[in-house]
């Protein structure tokens, strides 16, 4: 892909507290791209996340994001630049309905889909409108959660583990929505523990281990790299 990335990671390292856990985090996300960040449990994938949203105790190295260094910004000034996080534990509001949790974006700009787009984009939420937080299956918590973010205006959607826990059948709704997020121009970086499914959505794929991006992958390369993949995933 030409022009310059999106997103570019490098140098990336983080700390909780005392605990050392990036050690040099190199990524590269062009606009429009589903790019998954793949790799065995403790491996760094959600901290990457929460590093470029700004949530982590301290981080150094580079993340710019549409030639803008956010390395040292605030994570309320990260996510007006455009970048929004969906964390696994998904954060909706339990005790609001659909309706209700959509009219709370975590921040709003230009661009945030108006809720008729989002009930356009996902009908099941639209039938479940005034469903309480709580009443939800876990797939349609996730679709909310999905949704909020949609509500932000963000370009730059950071998924962590959306298959999570969900039916089969759910999981593939939610590769439907992330295609149709992609098709709509979102540029799209998930953490994923289900290969399977990140193959369905994903142009690319990082993989990590110890605190560090080890490998990428192609989705259209996979077939002559699976070998690689297995050992790093065991998968
Ligand atoms: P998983 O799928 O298990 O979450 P991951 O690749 O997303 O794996 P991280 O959650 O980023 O991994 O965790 C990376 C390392 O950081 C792990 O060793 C983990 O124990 C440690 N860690 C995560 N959160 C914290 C925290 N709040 N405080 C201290 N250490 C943490």
């Amino acid at each position: 892909q030409g022009g310059a990335p999106l997103l570019t990671v490098r140098g990336l390292q983080a700390w909780y507290g005392e605990s050392h856990v990036l050690h040099g985090v190199d990524i590269d996300i062009h606009a429009g791209e589903v790019v998954t960040l793949l790799g065995r449990n403790g491996a760094g994938k959600t901290t990457t996340l929460r590093s470029i949203m700004g949530v982590v105790g301290r981080r150094s190295g580079s993340i710019t994001y549409g030639g803008r260094e956010l390395v040292d910004a605030r994570s309320d000034v990260i996510a007006r630049a455009g970048i929004a996080w969906c964390p696994e534990e998904r954060g909706i509001f339990a005790s609001l309905d659909v309706t209700e949790n959509l009219m709370l974006p975590p921040v709003v700009l230009p661009g945030g889909l108006p809720i008729e787009e989002i009930y356009t984009l996902f009908p099941n939420l639209k039938e479940r409108a005034r469903s309480q937080g709580t009443k939800l299956s876990g797939g349609e918590q996730q679709m909310l959660a999905i949704a909020r973010i949609l509500r932000t205006g963000a370009k730059l959607l950071l998924l962590d583990e959306p298959s999570e826990g969900l039916a089969p059948v759910i999981v593939q709704q939610i590769g439907h929505t992330i295609r149709a997020l992609k098709q709509r121009g979102f540029t799209v970086l998930l953490v994923e523990q289900n290969f399977r499914f990140a193959q369905t959505v994903a142009d690319r794929h990082y993989v990590m281990e110890h605190g560090k991006v080890v490998d990428m992958v192609r989705n259209d390369e996979l077939a002559g790299s699976m070998g690689r993949l297995h050992e790093y995933l065991g998968v």
